[in-house]
């Protein structure tokens, strides 16, 4: 038997397949691109030519688009992104007390003792920490990103970045780079200057103890590894499967939550009705993120939102009392 796990996020969705031993035996991983109903049916699509005969026994979805997810495809449990992060990592190492998560929008912090999440911060607002910042400094420097981490290993002297946020960085390096220093001593400064900025941010104030997970899309970057086991003084480690442990976490659960009640899955199957959902989006101007805020209807009830950075259009508040009343002029199918 089979269980799924779906994570939306901002920048990509992530769908894991695992068995009844907790083996990982697919995962996919698709750039969300603003369009998380159509990625979620094209992953569908791609599960349904290899598992279309498997009996599937439970799903769990996680991530900013988890309700919806769970709305379109019938999950077995809704989980923040907290708790299916720390399940993967306990089920993959019990001995984990440290999990630093980076991906391309936000990066956490979980603490956990005795296998729980106890303790947790997130940043989903300074772009300094995350994968979309490496990517444009990657991009700049015309260095695909797969080498950045590579490059900085190079390093024998690091340049100091300004690391305090997106803007001071990038201007820094750009400094830098006209003052004629070399690319991976650049390079490598950027990563510590990174990791400077999420242990005095993200971290602040958090006690960081061994075992450290390092799971997200920027754990590839072998230079943000060092970089965090120069700083800490602790071995980071990163497992297999980092860049899809939000799925692997929320198919974990579903996984316990059938079993243990031995529940029939609302799994709805992998053929998803088209166009059923409709979307309606606004630009949120409450903050200088000015996000796109995609606001998700089933018939006249609002299903949940997509794309607010914060969350703050997420709560039951805004959804029952405010949402239907924020009707934009646009409307968009997914
Ligand atoms: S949803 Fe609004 S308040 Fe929240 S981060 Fe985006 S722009 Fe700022």
């Amino acid at each position: 038997m089979h269980y799924l796990g779906v994570d939306v996020g901002s920048v990509s969705t992530n769908i894991v397949v695992i068995d009844d031993d907790l083996n990982l035996i697919d995962k996919l991983y698709l750039r969300t691109k603003g369009r998380p109903i159509k990625v979620i049916q094209e992953g569908f699509k791609i599960l349904n030519e290899k598992y279309s005969n498997s009996i599937i026994r439970g799903v769990g979805t996680t991530g900013s688009g988890r309700v919806l997810a769970s709305f379109l495809v019938g999950a077995d449990v809704v989980k923040n992104e907290i708790t299916a992060h720390a399940m993967a990592a306990v089920s993959m190492n019990k001995q984990v007390r440290t999990v630093i998560e980076i991906g391309g929008q936000d990066s956490k912090i979980i603490i956990i003792k005795n296998g729980i999440a106890t303790d947790f911060a997130m940043n989903t607002v300074c772009a300094a920490g995350t994968g979309s910042f490496l990517d444009r400094q990657a991009e700049r420097l015309e260095i695909p990103i797969e080498e950045f981490g590579n490059y900085a290993l190079k390093s024998s002297a690091p340049v100091r970045i300004a690391g305090r946020c997106a803007v001071f960085a990038e201007s820094d390096m750009i400094h830098k780079q006209q003052l004629g220093y070399d690319p991976s001593d650049i390079i490598c400064g950027l990563c510590h200057a990174m990791v400077r900025n999420y242990l005095n941010n993200v971290a602040k104030g958090k006690e960081i103890l061994p075992n450290i997970f390092f799971q997200g899309g920027v754990a590839a970057n072998v230079g943000i590894k060092k970089a965090f086991e120069k700083e800490l003084g602790y071995e980071v480690m990163v497992p297999k499967y980092y860049d899809v442990m939000g799925a692997v976490g929320a198919a974990i659960l579903a996984k316990k939550a059938v079993s243990k009640e031995n529940i029939r899955t609302k799994f709805k199957g992998f053929v998803l009705a088209d166009g059923f959902i409709k979307t309606k989006s606004f630009e949120c101007d409450m903050c200088s993120n000015k996000c796109e805020v995609a606001t998700l209807y089933d018939e006249e009830k609002v299903i949940g939102c997509f794309g607010d950075k914060c969350g703050r259009w997420n709560t039951e508040e805004v959804k029952i009392n405010i949402m239907p009343r924020k009707h934009a002029d646009i409307s968009i199918r997914a």
